[in-house]
């Protein structure tokens, strides 16, 4: 799925359309280049859900716990290496009861599931002025469903 997302406003407006297919056990990875617009598309998500708290780029903390109902775990693994995302344990926080989302997770590809629903932001013309294209894939079973749930629930223009 494409979608054409013009401003701040709009990559808020389609974190909170992807926020109504999400569910407690989800998995989300964010790419894309620094500045693309990863973060802004958690505070979206986050706010889709219920949370009305602050959403900043957890790259020092590497993870944000968001006391939300969904619990929203905001991962950001830009400074780690392979190994030290190996030596976090990610499957323990992984599987707790909540919505986890992950920008950077080519950093740890190997010691992730594969079974997520992937999100690239690129930017237009390679211009940080313009807006963004927003491709969104589901990989394994309930992300299949959810990309076909989205369809319905996403414009293509924001
Ligand atoms: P990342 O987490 O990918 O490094 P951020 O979300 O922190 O990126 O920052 C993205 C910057 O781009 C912010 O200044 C934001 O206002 C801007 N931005 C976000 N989405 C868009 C968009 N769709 N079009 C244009 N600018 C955007
Ligand atoms: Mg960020």
């Amino acid at each position: 799925m494409r979608i054409t997302v013009r401003d701040e406003e709009g990559m808020n407006e389609l974190g909170k359309a992807i926020s109504g297919v999400l569910a407690e056990g989800d998995l989300l990875y964010l790419l894309g280049v620094l500045g693309a617009g990863k973060t802004t598309l958690v505070r979206g998500i986050a706010m889709g859900l219920g949370y009305a708290g602050k959403v900043n780029s957890p790259s020092f903390s590497i993870m944000n716990i968001y006391d939300n109902n969904p619990l929203i775990f905001h991962y950001d693994f830009y400074r780690l290496g392979a190994c030290d995302i190996y030596d976090l344990g990610l499957e323990d926080y992984l599987e707790r009861d909540g919505i986890a989302i992950i920008e950077w997770p080519q950093m740890g590809e190997r010691f992730l599931p594969e079974e997520a629903l992937r999100i690239n932001i690129n930017l237009i013309d390679n211009d940080y002025e313009k807006g963004r294209i927003v491709e969104i894939h589901g990989r394994g079973g309930k992300y299949l469903q959810k990309i076909k749930e989205l369809a319905r629930n996403v414009d293509t223009c924001y």
